[in-house]
């Protein structure tokens, strides 16, 4: 089993929280990336997710409130989810900054650097890294516990893709891929023979690396063996990374 808290930061009508013209607040994309996450993570097996903030944004969830929820209820892990600014005006910071607290256990530092990694990944924004910085939630939860920053409200450009839909599912693919990979995380539904029609002769395999079977799938058809390659790469410490407009998947190592 395993506890996952997430905490969309804020409230809808958080002073201050929103984009220089007032067409997005943060919250609105906090918590639209927490549902999407929570909506990926419970198709895991023996996965739970606690939201720590108000969902229905109802109010702005005092910090300590948030802390206390999440050391309650002892979840295995923390994930708050913002977006940054700069400043209250229009400005140029722009990428995606993942923090831990200044004293974070090594847990904490490990799941903050693979949800940074896998967040470059899936959105290709400017990698600020993996800082410290002791924000409440994140210094005061007793498990491992990190705040995301995944994107600029202050910039013209990121401010647009806060906004959209697909921009939010990316982010909330990264954190649950990340958090899938880190702890191991298995699909709920067990692994058969597909019997679609169109997919007839398609064999489910299983893939192993270094002994080790992954949670993602491979098959076998007409004679070819096809695998996860993030999985099966990364498994062996390479990086993945893919261009959609090239329709390019390039392997580095
Ligand atoms: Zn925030």
């Amino acid at each position: 089993m395993m506890k996952i808290a997430i905490d969309a930061g804020h409230g809808p009508n958080t002073a201050g929280k929103r984009c220089p013209d007032d067409s997005m607040r943060e919250f609105a994309f906090n918590a639209a990336v927490a549902y999407y996450v929570r909506e990926d993570l419970v198709k895991y097996s023996g996965v739970s997710v606690l939201f720590t903030h108000a969902a229905d944004g109802s109010r702005d969830v005092p910090l300590s409130e948030r802390v206390r929820a999440a050391n309650g209820w002892s979840a295995d892990i923390f994930v708050s989810i913002h977006a940054n600014a700069a400043g209250n005006g229009w400005s140029d910071a722009s990428g995606i900054e993942t923090f831990a607290s200044v004293n974070a256990s090594a847990a904490s530092v490990k799941l903050a650097e693979a949800v940074q990694r896998r967040l470059i990944e899936e959105t290709g924004r400017r990698d600020r890294g993996v800082k410290r910085s002791d924000f409440y939630v994140i210094k005061n939860t007793a498990m491992p516990a990190i705040l995301v920053e995944a994107g600029f409200m202050t910039n013209r450009t990121e401010a647009e893709l806060l906004k959209s839909d697909g921009y939010r599912r990316k982010v909330a693919t990264a954190i649950v891929g990340a958090i899938v990979r880190l702890y191991g995380l298995k699909p709920k539904e067990e692994p058969k023979v597909i019997e679609e029609p169109e997919k007839a002769g398609r064999l489910e395999a299983t893939v192993k690396v270094n002994g080790t079977a992954l949670a993602e799938k491979g098959y076998v058809e007409k004679g070819v063996t096809y695998v996860p390659v993030r999985a099966v790469a990364e498994a062996l410490g390479a990086k993945v990374k893919w261009d959609g407009a090239a329709k390019t998947v390039e392997i580095t190592r």
